[in-house]
């Protein structure tokens, strides 16, 4: 414990240290503990002691996560709840009513979900039965193209813009041409793998031109990171009873995503379609008073966005003074463009102890990284100096077909 403490002394005064706030906030407490936490528990196998020990080695660049873990206000009241671990009925610690109040609509128009990967599937099971068709990019975040091919549907997919932007009008006419088959629009705001945002102008193009009875899901997974003024929340459209649905996770900003707690914010109708699949009573009770807290704690929220978007755009510029082009993003993640195999450079990177992102085809020119910890970062870039050479002309920008 003592030498995990140190640890995460050290990596927390260098990220803080960067950023200029105070070293004493234990904003950062969980994600500096390392495997030393474990060695002493001997009802863990060896082989699992050494799986954890791999895997709290690694800058963990590859899935999007919070590098600093939740903050000091959430552990306080997940701990606190923990009393309620062993009974079914306790309070929740008003989760709903939480979220109801944060975006001021009402109750019915909330639903919870173990992380928002819930609400993706429900919401699939909803409003894609008898094979009907998803809309979406390509890419993006593609769990509901793979929900919708367990039920027998298929996605509509529209290539991404030469500036890499979601073509919305290219959107609306698939809605339009395929109508009777098309049974939900995904939107994910901003956009992942990319970063890039939809402007608020070409949202509320989207949602004038389809038909109201084709729900539009809006993902707000990353709504917390942005910073351009040309982005916003489309919850509003849900107070105008549009067939909106918007949903948001408690695993970005607030670092919550192994506790697994998300939600939608919709019209009733919408809902009441989307809860006979949800799993009464799946939401853990110690991870609903997590939420209520972190909801409340928007400094802690203002601390992570800040960390993030200068180590972001310190890492940004570093890759491109090498002559490497970055996508700009607006998320805790970017992608830069390596115009080299997305696996083998993986597999590079895994070798010199960092974790990067997937292949996201049709971008084949371009690897995805997460911002992770200021240490992290710089792990990131030592390894990417051994693995790519200095360029002087960059490769033709492109999605990369
Ligand atoms: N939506 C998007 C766009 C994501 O990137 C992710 C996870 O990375 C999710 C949803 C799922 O998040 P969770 O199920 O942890 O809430």
């Amino acid at each position: 414990m003592a030498v995990s403490r140190r640890r995460f002394v050290g990596g927390f005064a260098a990220a803080m240290g960067y950023v200029g706030l105070a070293p004493e906030t234990d904003l950062f407490a969980l994600g500096q503990s390392t495997a030393s936490n474990a060695a002493g528990s001997s009802y863990l196998s060896d082989k699992i002691k050494k799986a954890m020990e791999e895997y709290d080695g690694y800058a963990k660049l590859s899935n999007n996560e919070n590098p600093y873990g939740p903050p000091e206000s959430v552990m306080k009241a997940m701990t606190d709840a923990f009393k309620y671990a062993n009974r079914y009925g306790s309070p929740d610690g008003g989760i709903v009513d939480a979220i109801a109040a944060h975006h001021g609509v009402k109750t019915e128009n909330v639903l919870i979900g173990e992380g928002s990967s819930e609400l993706l599937d429900i919401s699939d099971a909803a409003f894609t039965r008898g094979g009907r068709k998803v809309v979406g990019a390509d890419p993006t975040y593609a769990t509901i193209f793979q929900y919708a091919a367990g039920t027998n549907s298929q996605g509509i997919l529209i290539p991404l813009r030469a500036d890499f932007t979601q073509d919305i009008p290219a959107m609306i006419r698939a809605v339009k041409t395929h109508y009777r088959d098309v049974g939900l629009v995904y939107l994910c705001n901003p956009n992942n793998p990319t970063g890039v945002i939809v402007r608020k102008e070409e949202v509320k193009q989207l949602l004038d031109a389809v038909p109201d009875d084709v729900p539009v899901l809006i993902d707000e997974a990353y709504h917390h990171f942005v910073e351009d003024p040309n982005y916003e929340t489309s919850t509003k459209y849900v107070l105008e009873d549009r067939s909106v649905i918007i949903l948001r996770t408690f695993s970005k900003i607030i670092g919550l995503a192994g506790m697994r707690l998300g939600y939608a914010v919709a019209p009733k109708r919408l809902l009441d379609q989307m809860k006979v699949y949800s799993i009464n009573y799946g939401v853990n009770q110690i991870v609903r008073y997590g939420g209520v807290a972190g909801l409340a704690d928007t400094a802690a929220q203002d601390k992570v966005r800040k960390i993030n978007t200068e180590l972001r755009t310190k890492t940004t510029k570093e890759l491109e003074a090498l002559g490497y082009p970055v996508i700009p993003s607006q998320t805790n993640f970017f992608m830069v463009q390596i115009d080299r195999d997305v696996v083998q450079t993986g597999a590079d990177f895994k070798k010199r102890g960092v974790l990067v992102g997937r292949p996201f085809p049709p971008m084949t020119k371009h690897l995805r990284v997460s911002v992770g910890s200021a240490a992290e970062m710089d792990r990131f870039m030592k390894a990417f100096k051994e693995i790519f050479p200095v360029r002087t002309a960059p490769g033709k920008s492109g999605i990369g077909r």
